[in-house]
């Protein structure tokens, strides 16, 4: 049986990800801090025979008793909310804690596969994005804790690569959404939903003519999986390129909730990317792999994992 460690597995994708390996026949090895993740995701894997977990932080030297054949690198804060309330830890867990799993990798002679974003582009002056722009990011702006952690990572990936000819994948990922997000972490669709859920006006902030592309959950682990197990070694787009404005995006949340709340207009926050558009024209061809799941049926699947949280949950609010 193959063994596979996933860090961050008590997060939105990390648990998603132990959820597909399990079901193709890996043994999963889970790891996390919580420091942004939720027990509760993974609390069905707990009495499987072919799961355990390791609560650990991993820009701490990491111990994993007996063999490794792969690594997925997923902790990391991932929404500007708790990016910016965390901001060392988030460009620690992107430098050390990367580097703490590539030697890991390395000695267990493991291939190992790194969640960077489409935020290594920053506020991009290309539109689509493709793999082979080098992006517009603001190293000293808010947001540079993570877009530059983001940066860093795949740099020393790819040195690990290069240097000590180590097996590496790296995934940038677009704005991935579905159940098992955390209603508070403040990324636009839980926000919006929960504010839908709790009869609160929607929140756009800017004038909403920002755009973003937002990509079902299942169509982004079918993508980490082809590419884990492809040849390629560079960075992979994966995401859904079907681009919205936040403000159409808004409305399109208040048809689906039939909410009666309006939308009300905040600031922007400092070096929110004006547009974001994955060019996917590489997975295509490298992975033969496109998303297949449309917007319309991700939210009614998103909205309905948010509608089974109690009200506790609901209304529990840490920002
Ligand atoms: P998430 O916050 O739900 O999950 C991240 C997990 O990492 C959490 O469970 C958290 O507790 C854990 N973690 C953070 N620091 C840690 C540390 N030092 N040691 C151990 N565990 C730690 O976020 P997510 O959306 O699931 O994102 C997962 C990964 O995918 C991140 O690396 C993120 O940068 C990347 N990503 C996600 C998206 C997206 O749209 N969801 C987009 C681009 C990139
Ligand atoms: N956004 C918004 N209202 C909210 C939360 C987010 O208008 O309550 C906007 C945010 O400014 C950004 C977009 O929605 O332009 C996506 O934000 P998110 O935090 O989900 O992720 P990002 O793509 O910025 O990392």
């Amino acid at each position: 049986m193959k063994r596979i460690l996933i860090t961050g597995a008590a997060g939105f994708l990390g648990s998603h990800l132990c959820d597909r390996f399990i079901g193709e026949g890996f043994y999963v090895i889970g790891m996390d801090n919580f420091i942004t993740g939720d027990k509760k995701n993974l609390e069905h894997l707990q009495e499987h025979p072919n799961f355990e977990f390791i609560e650990h932080d991993v820009t701490e030297f990491i111990t994993i008793e007996g063999d490794l054949d792969y690594i997925l690198h997923f902790a990391s804060p991932a929404s500007p909310i708790d990016y910016l309330k965390i901001p060392i830890q988030t460009l620690k867990v992107g430098s050390l804690g990367t580097h703490n799993l590539l030697g890991l990798a390395k000695a267990k002679k493991a291939r190992i596969l790194i969640a960077s974003t489409s935020e290594v582009y920053g506020d991009p002056l290309v539109h689509p994005q493709r793999e082979d722009y080098y992006g517009n990011v603001n190293t000293i702006g808010p947001r540079g804790v993570y877009d530059e952690a983001k940066r860093f990572q795949e740099s020393i990936t790819m040195a690990y690569h290069r240097f000590h000819g180590l097996e590496t994948r790296i995934v940038r990922i677009f704005n991935t959404y579905g159940p098992r997000m955390r209603l508070n972490d403040g990324r636009v669709i839980p926000a919006f939903m929960g504010q839908a859920l709790r009869g609160e006006d929607l929140t756009v902030f800017g004038d909403g003519s920002q755009t973003r592309s937002f990509c079902y959950v299942d169509d982004q682990v079918e993508g980490i999986y082809r590419l884990l197990f492809s040849d390629y070694i560079e960075p992979v787009n994966i995401g859904n390129p079907h681009e919205i404005t936040i403000k159409d995006f808004a409305e399109e949340i208040i048809k689906l909730t039939g909410t009666s709340q309006k939308i009300i207009y905040k600031d922007l926050p400092v070096n929110d990317p004006l547009q974001r558009q994955p060019d996917i024209s590489l997975a295509k061809k490298l992975l033969n792999w496109q998303p297949k799941i449309e917007r319309e049926e991700g939210m009614r699947l998103t909205y309905d994992y948010f509608k089974s949280l109690s009200q506790d949950e609901l209304y529990k609010s840490e920002h």
